[in-house]
């Protein structure tokens, strides 16, 4: 049979995190914690299991818990969505991402992506028939040339697709971009499905600029969202998606049949833990702490770096060492240096010739001193 994908394979976070495991490396690629989730959190979890809540949950999500996020919304970016109709939990964001895309891209629409982009937006929109149309950010700082963005939307454009704060870039858009980007879509239909998972991990006093906090754009998106990211549980893939009424329903309409609910007695802890927005308010000022410790300790190496604007990522510059491919030398630190990081080509057209590893700072602090020590004898 002819494979639907035939240019994927299993995807860099497998590679290089398999890689770390059989080198005894440090893991500095996949992005995750190796610290614990808060026991607080856990505990609820228990307790909604011990307490009977392990059949299924409706099909959108536990009503409190979907209140507990319009709450959220409201207190944070003073604007509502309907628990109704206009909110869904799902399996991490990788789902939401995945079902939005299915819901809304037929044969030969156009989504358009800014590159280096995270790697489950092409694959679901080729999936769907789609054509992905991308625009290219430059290192160092990776901000978008909106002049181009306007000469590639076309009458096929169907979606355009923004992660602020970005990963792997760590850039961040501004007011300007966002109100840039509102002026660009006013008159037209496109969707914009706005990845932020990382709103809560943003530094140096600056603010999310959520696509919600702009009337044009919040009529048009979703916005979508990631527990794992903001309480440290990566592997619970707990997410959720809003949007506005007309576009959710479509969204429900795959959801209800993808995977028609997601896990129960998490959605009951969440519900619980959210309501306190000390659990995700001190994010940024934490995450900022490792930043400025991490990049502080290799100030004098030989990778050169723009300190990340958001997310627990940070990308080095690897050009002052050697000619090497990012990959081939992703391979060789993990090998012979016994850390393992993310090459940036495979978030961009992969025959690029970055010079640039992505690194996860969401680290103990000693692991990052191990990982600054190895760095600094490179
Ligand atoms: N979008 C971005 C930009 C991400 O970095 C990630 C996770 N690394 C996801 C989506 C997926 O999040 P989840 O684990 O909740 O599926
Ligand atoms: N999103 C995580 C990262 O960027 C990895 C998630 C995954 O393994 N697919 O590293």
């Amino acid at each position: 049979h002819r494979s639907k994908l035939p240019d994927v394979g299993p995807t860099i976070f497998s590679v290089m995190s398999s890689l770390a495991q059989d080198q005894h490396a440090l893991n500095l690629s996949q992005g995750f914690p190796n610290f614990e989730s808060d026991q607080k959190l856990i505990d609820l979890v228990n307790s909604a299991m011990n307490s009977g809540h392990n059949q299924y949950a409706p099909m959108a999500g536990i009503m409190e818990l979907r209140v507990a996020i319009a709450h959220k919304f409201e207190q944070l970016y003073n604007t509502s969505y309907h628990p109704e109709s206009e909110i869904t939990v799902t399996a991490g964001a990788t789902q939401a991402i995945f079902t939005i895309i299915s819901a809304f891209i037929k044969q030969d629409d156009e989504v358009i992506i800014f590159r280096p982009a995270y790697d489950c937006y092409e694959p679901a929109v080729e999936l769907n028939g789609g054509k992905v149309i991308s625009v290219q950010l430059e290192a160092p700082t990776y901000k978008v040339n909106w002049d181009e963005v306007k000469r590639i939307i076309t009458y096929k454009t169907k979606m355009i697709i923004i992660n602020t704060p970005q990963n792997p870039s760590g850039t961040v858009f501004s007011k300007e971009d966002m109100s840039t980007l509102e002026d660009l879509l006013r008159g037209t239909s496109i969707i914009l499905l706005s990845d932020e998972v990382y709103e809560h991990i943003i530094f140096d006093g600056e603010q999310h600029q959520s696509a919600c906090l702009y009337p044009d754009l919040k009529a048009r998106s979703f916005v979508v969202a990631s527990f794992g990211k903001t309480f440290h549980n990566t592997g619970w893939k707990m997410g959720y998606c809003c949007a506005p009424k007309a576009l959710m329903a479509e969204f429900q309409k795959v959801h209800q049949f993808n995977v028609f609910c997601v896990n129960h007695p998490i959605q009951k802890a969440l519900a619980e833990y959210l309501k306190e927005p000390d659990h995700y308010l001190g994010l940024s000022s934490f995450y900022q702490k490792k930043r400025d410790l991490f990049l502080s300790l290799i100030e004098t190496s030989r990778f050169k770096f723009t300190p990340a604007q958001g997310t627990y990522f940070q990308v080095l510059d690897y050009s002052a060492i050697t000619s090497e491919n990012d990959l081939d030398f992703a391979k060789r630190l993990t090998k012979e240096h016994k850390i393992a990081s993310i090459p940036l080509s495979v978030f961009n057209t992969h025959h690029l010739d970055n010079k640039v590893l992505r690194f996860c700072l969401a680290k103990t602090d000693d692991t990052l001193k191990q990982a600054a020590d190895i760095l600094n004898k490179i």
